[in-house]
């Protein structure tokens, strides 16, 4: 994880990550932990409490 270690300059980025559920495609978006990667496999969907998996992963600066 190269972005974590990298120097940081006058703006932040913050990583998130989303979560859909494979049943009733319910999207949550949620910090990004370290170890988080596109597919891998997620929570409890809370609405269907199916299998979530990753679909994305997408920062935004943050002043
Ligand atoms: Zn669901």
């Amino acid at each position: 994880m190269d972005t974590m270690s990298s120097p940081v300059k006058r703006s932040k980025f913050l990583v998130y990550t989303v979560e859909e559920c494979n049943s009733c495609h319910l999207k949550t978006k949620r910090a990004f932990q370290i170890g988080d990667y596109i597919y891998k496999d997620g929570g409890e969907c809370t609405k269907c409490k199916g299998k979530m998996k990753i679909a994305m992963i997408y920062s935004e600066k943050a002043e």
